[in-house]
């Protein structure tokens, strides 16, 4: 059995929507053919719907009733153009659209409710957030449908199980792995493609919750692990997991075989391909994992398995994040202490920011933060908090800087005797970027900067010119 995910590019209009059914039959016909394959589909919202979800919520919360009813309209019209294009002659055009009316009808009414109470839970940001991916999985249910394909949308809420940590829920493999053998396994035996909402869970006690921003790539390892899946295939819209972004570097190669730990850190560092919670559930049943392009589906992407062919192409990998804004906190002296540093890093990350990347200079008596730049208001206000309410105000500079970017260089044992770090140094030492900070673990295989955003194509360019050879 093969588990497909596609994400939310790969659904982001009709076109992309026919596409996917292309590439889901053309796969279940084949099987046909030879021996019988079974296939179950994990769906992303439409891309871009998860945020304006949100956004419609903290204007919700704020009271701005015009912006969220937009949003509504907008997400409305945005998807029942899939609908009268996909499915104009269909007759399941009335009730597919009608669904969509009723579900965003019901969203606005939550949205109504987050406005009368002016504040938004993570909890209920959830729920908000969940209503993406049930519109796209009935979408495309009913588009295979419509191509003779038997499909059925389902809402993971009545199949994921986890834990009640809203808006990073962890799932519960025992309960979820029931479900999945008494809801979805049947289907599949019946020759029925699942259509599974990504992204989305319930607590047990039946309460929706979410896997985090960009969790339908977990979504798909946890079901591809319950089910004992052959493989899993996460669609995306780019030719696998490359050497750099493709959009800064163009001559960027696929990386076409790799195993779980690197595919990991590659996911860790960043790589926008894959949600780096994926490799945990696949690894831990050994169910090899590809990353395939939904634009170019002939390309063969990228292979992650335990234990990669000796005859891959071995190449290091550079990893760039913008949209970030550094954070700097310390003392003029030598006041700022080891456990200051703890207690910043403690309150942020139990507030639920990402330190994205950090430095402490001991000379300087500072820690550098690297925090998403949507979250730098935030964070800094916690930290103006925790080191006011302690007294040590007096002693605590706090700076930021923001438009920063990281660059990420990771290499793969065996690329280089030397490894991939002193490589990295020495290129960045060739180029005029200005580095501001820099992170680096005793492991010789991966090296952090941080930079000046306006900085990040030309030293992404340079450093892949410099430590990936051209094919
Ligand atoms: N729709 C969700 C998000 O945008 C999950 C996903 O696409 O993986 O974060
Ligand atoms: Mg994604």
């Amino acid at each position: 059995m093969i588990v497909h995910k596609f994400g939310g590019t790969s659904v982001g209009d009709a076109d992309r929507f026919s596409n996917v059914a292309d590439i889901v039959i053309k796969h279940h016909r084949e099987a046909l053919v030879g021996p019988p394959e079974e296939s179950a589909v994990v769906v992303s919202a439409m891309s871009g719907v998860t945020k304006q979800l949100i956004d419609g919520a903290r204007a919700a919360a704020e009271g701005q009733d015009s912006v969220y009813r937009e949003i509504k309209a907008h997400l409305l019209s945005r998807h029942l153009d899939v609908v009268e294009a996909l499915l104009d002659k269909s007759a399941e055009r009335l009730e597919v659209g009608g669904l969509m009316e009723d579900r965003l009808h019901d969203l606005e009414r939550l949205y109504r409710s987050i406005a009368v109470l002016g504040e938004l839970t993570v909890r209920g940001r959830d729920v908000v957030t969940s209503f993406g991916e049930q519109l796209s999985a009935h979408i495309l249910a009913a588009v295979l449908r419509e191509r003779g394909v038997r499909a059925q949308a389902i809402n993971a809420t009545e199949l994921m199980v986890t834990d009640d940590h809203f808006g990073s829920a962890a799932p519960l493999m025992g309960p979820t792995r029931e479900r999945l053998e008494a809801r979805v396994r049947p289907l599949i035996a019946r020759g029925v493609i699942p259509v599974i909402t990504g992204y989305i869970g319930a607590t047990e006690e039946g309460v929706t919750s979410t896997l985090g921003r960009g969790g339908s790539d977990y979504s798909a390892a946890i079901i591809g692990a319950a089910l004992e899946a052959d493989e899993v295939w996460i669609w995306s819209d780019v030719d696998g997991i490359l050497t750099a972004d493709p959009n800064i570097v163009p001559q960027a190669r696929t990386l076409d075989e790799l195993s779980y730990a690197e595919a990991a850190d590659l996911a860790y560092f960043g790589a926008d391909v894959l949600h780096p919670k994926t490799i945990r559930p696949v690894l831990e049943n050994g169910i090899p994992l590809r990353i395939l392009n939904s634009f170019n589906p002939g390309h063969p992407g990228t292979l992650i398995v335990k234990a990669p062919g000796e005859n891959r192409a071995v190449l290091p990998a550079i990893i760039s994040t913008t949209g970030l804004s550094l954070i700097v906190i310390g003392s003029e002296d030598d006041s700022w202490t080891l456990p200051m540093a703890v207690q910043a890093l403690q309150r942020l990350s139990e507030a639920g920011f990402d330190v994205l990347m950090l430095s402490q200079s001991l000379s300087e008596h500072n820690l550098n933060l690297v925090v998403r730049e949507q979250d730098q208001a935030h964070c800094l206000k916690i930290l103006r908090r925790a080191f006011d309410y302690d007294g040590l105000d007096s002693v605590c500079n706090l700076g930021v800087k923001e438009k920063v970017a990281t660059i990420s260089v990771l290499g793969v044992p065996g690329w280089n005797d030397t490894g991939v770090v002193s490589h990295a140094f020495l290129a960045l030492g060739k180029c005029s970027t200005r580095v501001i900070a820099v992170a680096q673990a005793a492991a010789e295989h991966s090296v952090s900067f941080c930079i000046p955003e306006e900085q990040v194509a030309d030293t992404a360019l340079f450093l892949h010119r410099e430590l990936v050879p051209i094919q």
